[in-house]
This record gives structure tokens, C-alpha cells and sequence, in this order.
């Protein structure tokens, strides 16, 4: 999970302005029933593709674009559909974090704009983060947002209605929301690609892994690949040295092509960034576990070359 900022949460899309979104959270108020949504809107293709640009911190998609999930940071590609969640689940709410206290949903916000993020059926289904939505603070008290005009006209008012902001916000929810939460505040790794939670809300950490199921299986492989490869790599260049395929300047060089890879890890458009960014904030820590020690001062000192590179680079 990385944190994204790149949602206009005063400006929703035109889409969930339209008369015929509005009247179903009208309908969904007066019935109190969050089923009321017919799915006409918020899978709207403008919508998604907002959302999936957003998940790679950009606007618009470029061709060859891989948009992420928001809580596990899986592209796509993995064979899965990313869903339009909702961060309140608009039609039940299953409140406790260890038992099952059934309450109603936040129905008044099944077209927020900012109730609404992008997940993996993985994340978001009903044995991961399903209709689970623990918090510390009280209950948010159901409102209506719809107006009526005196002619009968019809329209929205967000003032309590935006995720980020009073009265919502006074909830105190227990799961990370990365458009409101920093996820690497906590959050963070064992050097097997493991997640738990850390620093003074680990709570929060720990119970958004379990809730969003961020150690399953394939997961924490697939997150581990990721070291793996280049672990690989520097194994391989390390044969080719002691081979005598490359001399000591080759194999600097072979290193600092690895080390810049690295640190692209860090980038928001990849693949699990949260683990690339931990991965280069200890690196010399993955060198000491997973490196043969002759090669460790070599391969440390290649890295904080390309570091110093980097930092010469203007922005
Ligand atoms: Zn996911």
C-alpha cells in the first residue's frame, strides 16, 4: 500500500453528479438500504479510469499503463479485475475487529467520490476486507445529502460526506485508507517480504494486513520475486568475476546497472513499492542475508555510488 494523493476529492467526476446518481442516493436515504445502487455509476468507464490512472499517481493512462490495487499494490496483469470498492461498505457494516457485529451500511455514500478506491478481488472480497469496517471513535450518524430545491430540482451536498474530513473523520477507522493514511507510517517489512504493523499505530497496521490479507501466500511470493531477481542478478555477476568473464571494473560496473534498477523500485508506477522502498531503505541489510560476504563491501559501496549519481541529477 502506498499513499495516493492524486484524487480531486472537491471535484468528483461529472458522472456522480448526474440527476440519475443523485436519485439513487436519494432512494438508498429514504430506504435506508445501501443495496439500492443499481452499479450504473460508479463502474462507469470515466470513474475507473480515473481510479486506475490515480493508482500509479497519474491523471490520464498512457498505453502500457499497469494500474495497481490500492491495498496490496498487485498490478492487473495478475489475472484479477480491479473493483470499485467501497472504503464503507455502502450495504452492511461488519463493525468488530474480532467478532462479527453486524450493523448497516454507510448507504448515504455509495457514490462518494471519496468512499470509492480501486482493489483486487483478492483484497476486497468477502474473506478479506468484505464488508469489515472497525473503528475506534463512534459511529458516524446517517444524513442526507440530496436537496431538493423549491421547483423540485436536485442536488449534492458533500459537506458531510468526504471520507477525509469531519464528521467521517471523527470515526477514528481502524483501516488504512491510502488517500487519507501515509501507509509507511504503519506498516513495514521482515527481509522475507512479510508486512506487519509498526511504529506507535502498528494496531491499525495489523489489522489492515490481516483485513486485507497483505501476507497471503502468493502475495508475499510474489513480492519476494522481486528481491529474488536481483539477487539473481548479482550472483550471476559475481560467477562472471569469478569466472574471470569480467574484471573488477566490469563487475563495478555490472553492479551500479543493478543498483539503478533497484532504486526505480522506488517508484510509484511499479509494482509493490512499498516493499521496493523498504528494499533500498535496507539494503545493506538484504546485502549482509542474502550476498556472499567478499562481495558486500563492493556491492554496498556500488550502491551509495549511484546514490551520489542520482542526487547530482537535477529534478
Ligand atoms: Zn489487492
Amino acid at each position: 500500500m502506498i499513499f495516493l494523493p492524486l484524487k480531486d476529492r472537491e471535484n468528483p467526476p461529472a458522472r456522480l453528479l448526474v440527476g440519475g446518481a443523485l436519485r439513487q442516493i436519494e432512494r438508498a436515504v429514504i430506504n435506508l438500504d445501501g443495496k439500492e445502487y443499481n452499479a450504473t455509476y460508479y463502474p462507469d468507464t470515466p470513474i475507473i479510469e480515473l481510479l486506475r490512472a490515480c493508482s500509479i499517481h497519474k491523471l490520464q493512462l498512457q498505453p502500457g499503463d499497469r494500474p495497481k490495487c490500492n491495498y496490496c499494490e498487485s498490478q492487473l496483469e495478475h489475472g484479477l479485475t480491479l473493483q470499485v470498492e467501497h472504503y464503507r461498505p455502502k450495504a452492511k457494516v461488519e463493525a468488530g475487529v474480532n467478532d462479527n457485529i453486524e450493523l448497516p451500511g454507510y448507504y448515504w455514500l455509495g457514490l462518494e467520490w471519496t468512499n470509492l478506491l480501486l482493489a483486487c478481488p483478492k483484497c476486497n472480497g468477502k474473506d478479506a476486507k468484505g464488508n469489515h469496517f472497525p473503528i475506534r471513535g463512534v459511529r458516524a450518524v446517517a444524513i442526507n445529502p440530496i436537496l431538493r430545491g423549491p421547483r423540485g430540482q436536485i442536488s449534492l451536498d458533500r459537506s458531510q460526506t468526504k471520507a477525509h474530513a469531519q464528521p467521517l473523520s471523527a470515526e477514528l477507522p481502524i483501516l488504512l485508507n491510502p488517500e487519507i493514511d501515509h501507509p509507511e507510517d504503519f506498516l513495514t517489512f521482515d527481509l522475507y517480504a512479510n508486512i506487519s504493523g509498526h511504529g506507535p499505530n502498528a494496531e491499525r497496521g495489523n489489522v489492515s494486513r490481516d483485513r486485507y490479507k497483505l501476507n497471503r501466500n502468493l502475495l508475499v511470493a510474489e513480492r519476494l520475486d522481486v528481491w529474488k531477481a536481483f539477487k539473481k542478478r548479482i550472483e550471476v555477476d559475481i560467477a562472471g568475476f569469478e569466472l574471470g568473464v569480467h574484471n573488477d571494473a566490469g563487475l563495478q560496473y555490472l553492479f551500479k546497472v543493478t543498483c539503478r534498477e533497484l532504486l526505480e523500485r522506488k517508484s510509484l508506477e511499479k509494482e509493490f513499492t512499498l516493499w521496493g522502498r523498504y528494499i533500498n531503505d535496507n539494503i545493506v541489510d538484504f546485502i549482509n542475508v542474502y550476498v556472499a560476504p567478499d562481495y558486500q563491501d563492493r556491492f554496498n559501496q556500488a550502491y551509495d555510488e549511484v546514490v551520489a549519481e542520482q542526487q547530482l541529477i537535477p529534478a
